[in-house]
């Protein structure tokens, strides 16, 4: 029987539904995992104050009939607690750039985490939004390394009517800041009309981009990835490229990215 294991950190909305209806659509039965997971967390991070609303995913989740929320507490997780874990290092060439050069031990507990989601759900597909492209390229990474029977499955990025792409963390913002949080997409689709127009060259692209960052805006990092080694290029862009973005608005930061195309017309991202 194939198993679909959608890993989250609860809150549901739209992006992780994407990745629960793909599952249903690939397998028998899913089961989606809800856990805010301390390792993955920064003593100054939002930890706390990360929304917990087990029962409204609860609720949105039982329209589904294959569907299985699983929620397993700290203790059947890390048995012997946290700070005595044995954990996986996501290897440094991978890790070490974009979020986790802001966030250095964030993929080690990323890694730790869904390696033992695999290990207690034993699912057959295991489905990774590239929202989080970075993430859902170490994850492949792990699962093959270790030769893990499981099949990653990327997910394309889901984005509000605006452009801004779903994420538990966009109720942090103010009205004002929801409205500033748009120039994410605005940065994602003037770097795309710039490859589209010819320019082959990274760094054009990444100003083109930082100049439609703005105050209030922080921009922790802008740059373009290989896509399979992550390693910032240093050569004329190709398709399959990532732009790779975060950038602080008051409190909250904020994660984006996009797949160059070299053609004309196709949009950025899916709504
Ligand atoms: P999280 O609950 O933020 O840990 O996310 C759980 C999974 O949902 C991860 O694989 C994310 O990459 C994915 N995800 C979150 N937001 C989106 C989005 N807007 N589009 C696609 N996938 C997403």
């Amino acid at each position: 029987m194939s198993l679909g294991l959608v890993p989250t950190m609860g809150n549901l909305h739209a992006g992780h539904l994407a990745l629960v209806e793909r599952s249903i659509r690939e397998n028998k039965k899913t089961i989606v995992s809800v856990y805010v997971n301390p390792l993955q967390f920064g003593p100054n991070e939002d930890f706390d104050q990360y929304p917990r609303t087990l029962d409204a995913d609860r609720a949105i989740l039982s329209q589904y009939d294959t569907v299985t929320l699983w929620a397993p507490t700290t203790k059947d997780l890390y048995p012997l607690g946290v700070a005595n874990a044995y954990g996986i290092t996501a290897p440094k060439a991978m890790a070490q750039h974009w979020c986790g050069n802001s966030r250095p031990h964030f993929f080690d507990g990323v890694c730790t985490v869904v390696f033992r989601l695999c290990q207690q759900a034993n699912p057959t597909r295991l489905y990774m939004g590239e929202k989080d492209y970075q993430q859902c390229t170490i994850i492949q990474g792990l699962i093959h390394d270790y030769r893990l029977p499981i099949s990653v499955v990327p997910c394309p990025i889901v984005r509000e009517a605006d452009g801004l792409a779903y994420s538990s963390r966009n109720q942090y913002l103010s009205p004002a800041e929801r409205v500033h949080a748009t120039q994410l997409y605005r940065a994602i689709q003037a770097a795309q009309t710039t490859v589209t127009n010819g320019e082959p060259n990274p760094a054009m692209v990444i100003q083109t981009c930082q100049a439609c960052l703005g105050s209030p805006l922080k921009i922790d990092y802008v740059g373009i990835a290989d896509p399979c080694s992550l390693k910032p290029i240093d050569r004329d862009i190709r398709p399959n490229d990532r732009l790779m973005l975060a950038a602080h608005l008051g409190k909250t930061r904020l994660v984006d990215n996009h797949e160059f195309h070299l053609g004309t017309s196709r949009a950025a991202g899916t709504h």
